[in-house]
């Protein structure tokens, strides 16, 4: 997330963890590109106005070279000429300052979704459901009880259905930057997971990481 209001931007990383996404935080526009020639991100919510770099700039920057992320603008309330630059720079969306933190959830839900090639809403896998705008999950109708690094494993596995998801990935995907990170760690949540969903949801693949699939 970038954000150069530290009080809004603090808001927005709460409202987000509490969503269930792992969030980095740049202030200004070199931290930003720092982070994103570092970092894999899911998604990322850009403001345009920003010191040092500003927003279109990085973005014509990340584009041409191939990042792939969803990006979702932040602009000035009535900027049209701002929306238009932005999504003919590259952006995948956009929303007018202010906002509600709602709108942004829900953006940000239907952009990670469409980059994962996905149709619904919910994610579901044989009896396997994930409702990403609730963070519920359930099996067989019953609700599954998570923590949220458990619920960040689900998700992403579930996102990427099908595809083998190496443990590194997933470390990068589950832990915001600034925290200490140790891959051994998603082994043990996926042990958890297998626990509490029953053992055939998470195949292992032996020598490259877990897969989703349907019992
Ligand atoms: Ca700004």
């Amino acid at each position: 997330m970038v954000e150069d209001e530290i009080r809004l931007s603090r808001q927005l990383a709460k409202v987000l963890t509490e969503a269930g996404y792992a969030v980095d935080r740049a202030t200004d526009g070199q931290q930003a590109d720092f982070l994103a020639n570092t970092e894999q991100y899911d998604a990322v919510i850009l403001d345009l106005g920003l010191p040092k770099i500003d927003g279109l700039t990085l973005l014509r920057q990340w584009r041409s070279a191939g990042m792939l992320a969803p990006v979702l603008i932040l602009t000035a309330r009535g900027s049209w000429h701002e929306k238009v630059q932005g999504i003919d720079g590259g952006a995948d969306d956009y929303v007018s300052k202010p906002f509600r933190m709602e709108e942004i959830l829900a953006r940000i839900r239907a952009l990670i979704r469409r980059t994962s090639g996905l149709a619904h809403p919910q994610l579901r896998c044989g009896a396997l459901e994930l409702d990403p705008r609730t963070a519920r999950v359930s099996v067989g109708g019953a609700p599954v009880k998570l923590t949220s690094h458990e619920f960040r494993v689900l998700s992403y596995l579930m996102h990427h259905s099908g595809q083998v998801v190496s443990r590194a990935e997933l470390t990068e995907h589950i832990y915001a930057q600034d925290l200490d990170r140790d891959s051994n760690t998603v082994e043990v949540f996926v042990a958890r997971l297998r626990r509490k969903l029953g053992a055939s949801y998470i195949e292992t693949v032996r020598g490259l990481g877990y897969r989703m699939r349907e019992p």
